[in-house]
């Protein structure tokens, strides 16, 4: 039996440096956003020039933040990390842009946040590497000018329409990330499972695979926990058996849903006769946000097929209802 040693001094933040691919070759899937960022690299380094402002959007935890290490990798520049919320006036973005250096590049997750007024100072910083600064208030008020290094902008969205046109018509390209597919989605949990000294059979790959939500963050999450599994029951090789008690203590079955995503398709069959309802009536019954409900629960129910989104509401599908029932019976 292939019995590797579980590599215990790897500690849970250590294991995500460890897991997160630094190069355009470990990073696996995603292979149009790969190719097309490829181009861009390359052409600007034929140009000498820094590449073009970048805009990432999809679900969280598709390899957008990583996608963006990977860039500044490959321009030998810093990775200077910010969010939208954390950016709580004008001066803060003055402070980061001008403690940039040539060739690096600034990430800004969740860029939807980042308020209109801030905004408006990204715009000359974007376009022409300024800074303007306003100095003074009422008649004495004037604006002074600063030059800013050649820098990149790289932001990353899961709401790509609230970003307004101004901000969106910025970047040079924009690129979504998506599901990933499940022969990419097992590479993932292979590479991971490999890195973090663990064995897993085919079947549980797949197993895993199933309940990642075609996700690197959730699979990685599954494959941390499947260690914790080999550790305590001095497991060699994980097989699918294996893995049940995993899923119950995460709460999760087979296609990775937790208890609010089979509340939602259970409150549209029940209480809304299968829809369609709409999403405010949702959010009350479900007694969560519309924004979890719209980002998080929706977008990959959508993709299993069991939800619909029709111009009425949602609605839940035939193959939802099956799911459901059969739920339903393996519970009873
Ligand atoms: P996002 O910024 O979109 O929320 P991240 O870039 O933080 O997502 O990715 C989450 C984790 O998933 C990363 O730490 C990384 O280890 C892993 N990951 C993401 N994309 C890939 C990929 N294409 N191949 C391998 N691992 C990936």
């Amino acid at each position: 039996m292939n019995d590797t040693p579980i590599k215990t001094n790897l500690d849970e933040q250590n294991l995500d440096t460890v897991l997160r691919p630094s190069s355009f070759d470990e990073y696996i899937g995603q292979d149009t956003v790969k190719k097309s960022l490829k181009i861009i690299l390359e052409a600007a380094k034929l140009r000498k020039e820094p590449i073009d402002h970048i805009l990432f959007y999809g679900q969280a935890g598709l390899g957008k933040t990583t996608l963006a290490n990977i860039v500044a990798n490959e321009l030998g520049g810093n990775l200077k990390i910010t969010s939208g919320p954390a950016i709580e006036k004008s001066g803060d973005l003055a402070a980061i842009l001008t403690n940039l250096e040539a060739g690096d590049v600034l990430f800004i997750d969740e860029i939807h946040r980042l308020n209109r007024m801030i905004e408006e100072v990204l715009y000359p910083a974007m376009e022409s590497r300024q800074l303007n600064i306003v100095i003074g208030k009422g008649p004495a008020a004037r604006t002074i000018s600063l030059d800013l290094p050649p820098f990149t902008l790289i932001a990353a969205t899961t709401r790509v329409n609230m970003i307004s046109n101004p901000l969106r018509s910025r970047f040079g390209a924009s690129f979504r990330l998506d599901y990933y597919s499940v022969p990419d989605i097992s590479e993932i949990i292979r590479r991971s499972a490999s890195l973090v000294g663990i064995n897993l059979d085919e079947s549980a790959i797949g197993s895993l695979a199933k309940a990642s939500r075609f996700t690197p963050r959730i699979a990685n999450r599954l494959v941390r926990r499947a260690r914790d599994l080999a550790e305590v029951r001095k497991l060699g090789l994980i097989k699918t058996e294996d893995l049940s008690d995993l899923f119950k203590i995460l709460d999760i079955d087979e296609y990775g849903l937790e208890y609010q995503d089979r509340r939602l398709l259970d409150i549209i069959s029940e209480q809304f006769n299968g829809g369609p309802v709409g999403i405010n009536s949702l959010a009350a019954a479900l007694g969560d946000d519309r924004d979890i409900i719209e980002d998080i629960y929706e977008p990959y129910l959508i993709n299993l097929g069991f939800l619909k989104r029709t111009s009425g509401g949602r609605v839940i599908s035939e193959k939802g209802i099956e799911y459901l029932k059969k739920n339903h019976d393996s519970q009873n």
